[in-house]
């Protein structure tokens, strides 16, 4: 028998539902009102995050292509963690079989490596003309 009303599930939608309708309002490039990265405060180098502010706050504005410029690797990671979300709520064997595939250590070891390896290649001097 599945639980109603507040399971971890329900505050964990809220609370990114929360999370993102204040950086839809909140932050802009241009409003001050974003924290600076720390890495790249010490480090003068973008982290594997570096822009997913002003991305994030690009796709709530149904700006997906500006998003991409901002950080190349957020609207596929934020489409990942909405079936993380989503996945289980379908109800049927495939979405649990899809989820069950996502969540393998298989899938977070390769998520994890395309993060560091997004990481690295960001920071490559070649890559400074290239805007993400
Ligand atoms: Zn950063």
């Amino acid at each position: 028998m599945k639980s109603r009303g507040l399971t971890k599930r329900n505050l964990l939608v809220a609370a990114a539902a929360v999370a993102a309708l204040a950086v839809y309002i909140l932050f802009c490039e241009y409003s001050g009102a974003m924290p600076r990265c720390p890495f790249k405060w010490v480090t003068e180098l973008d982290c594997p995050g570096c822009g997913s502010q002003r991305a994030l706050h690009s796709l709530l504005h149904g700006h997906p292509m500006d998003a991409w410029g901002y950080n190349l690797i957020l609207p596929p990671v934020v489409i990942y963690l909405m079936a993380l979300v989503l996945l289980p709520l379908w109800g049927d064997r495939r979405a649990e079989r899809i989820h069950a595939a996502l969540t393998s250590p298989a899938a977070i070891w390769s998520l994890l490596g395309v993060v560091m390896a997004w990481w690295v290649l960001r920071n490559l001097p070649f890559m400074a003309g290239i805007k993400f």
